[in-house]
């Protein structure tokens, strides 16, 4: 907790490190000599003391940030890839802090520009394996030991695709691309991707129930990102519940947020690795051999709605089920 916030501004100063310090409505109070350095290229003609972050096109994703993590890394302006740290000032409000990754970042985004060309141009030959697998199968009588066989190419070509789609959100996440606000019927969204996937659910014996409310509002965001993320959410709930389960989509809204619930009655999840399932490539031990993924799934879905500046929550118990909680928020 800091006690004295414009002390602690000018000995950040001493030390060249950004901070500004915000009162509890995120309206800009105090910005220190490095961060009006720092921030000068990117908001030449604003003054920043005075405004709300969420009126600062590059400061308004700081509005959705909490204490809980040590620090936070993303891109913040055009061009400026900053790690920020928050601390809570005793008399009420926030101080932020900036570290200017941007040079460090740009070795970074050259390995993200190899991997999105690599994902790009593997897309090619893998749906050509797709179409000839399936040609080779109506081009001439093949024996039930070939059939097996191109099945599996088909699962494999399946596999692979799934993961290039991972591998492909991952980029544009890291690429700190912003988002395309676009309106969103939000509604529509959830119902029209949910039943979407009741041929899955279907074949997996699972029961699918699907209830939104119908005064939902608009929702600014790009709906192909959000549909990933209700897609992710119904995939796993399908896929780690299993026969004779169900599971519930729902849409309601709470004062200024929307929530989207995905709930199953399936495994759940041991409190022991649910701090880690957001995290990318993790898969709690023994899903490697069971069921088919990556370990992406949840983590893009995290960073997706966190760009859209909501969160999600989990609540799971073994042997009961879990529930995921989408929360956005509206911007009348
Ligand atoms: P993947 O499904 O590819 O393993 P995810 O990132 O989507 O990766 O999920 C991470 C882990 O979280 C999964 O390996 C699984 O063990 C667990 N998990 C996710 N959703 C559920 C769910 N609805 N029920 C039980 N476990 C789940």
């Amino acid at each position: 907790m800091i006690e004295n916030p414009t002390q602690a501004l000018a000995l950040l100063d001493e030390l060249d490190i950004a901070a500004i310090v915000c009162d509890n409505n995120g309206r800009i109070k105090k910005v220190n000599q490095s961060a009006q350095t720092l921030f000068r290229l990117f908001q030449p003609s604003t003054e920043l003391v005075g405004c709300r972050l969420i009126e600062v096109d590059g400061l308004k994703s700081l509005v959705s940030l909490d204490f809980s993590a040590p620090f936070y890394e993303g891109a913040l302006f055009k061009g400026l890839f900053c790690r920020v740290r928050l601390k809570p000032v005793k008399a009420g409000g926030i101080i932020y802090t900036f570290e200017d990754l941007t040079d460090f970042y740009a070795h970074d985004q050259l390995r993200t520009d190899v991997l999105s060309m690599v994902v790009h141009d593997l897309r090619a030959p893998i749906s050509a394996i797709k179409s000839f697998a399936e040609l080779a199968t109506q081009v001439g009588p093949i024996n039930p030991q070939q059939q097996v066989f191109m099945d599996r190419v088909q699962l494999a070509v399946r596999s692979a695709n799934l993961f290039l789609n991972d591998l492909l959100d991952m980029t544009w996440i890291d690429s700190g691309a912003s988002l395309d606000r676009q309106p969103i019927n939000i509604g529509y969204l959830v119902q029209s991707t949910a039943e979407s996937l009741e041929e899955r659910a279907k074949s997996h014996e699972v029961s699918l129930h699907i209830s939104i409310s119908p005064d939902l509002p608009v929702v600014q965001g790009e709906a192909h990102r959000l549909e990933r993320v209700f897609t992710n959410l119904i995939t796993n709930a399908i896929k780690y519940s299993g026969k004779g389960k169900s599971v519930y989509v729902t849409a309601s809204r709470a004062s200024n947020f929307v929530t989207i619930s995905v709930a199953d009655n399936g495994a759940g999840i041991s409190a022991e690795y649910l701090p880690f399932i957001f995290d990318r490539f993790y898969r709690v031990p023994g899903e490697e051999r069971r069921k088919e993924g990556m370990g992406l799934g949840l983590a893009i879905v995290k960073a997706i709605v966190e760009k859209h500046g909501g969160h999600v929550e989990v609540q799971s118990e073994p042997g009961k089920g879990s529930t995921f909680m989408v929360v956005l928020p509206i911007e009348e």
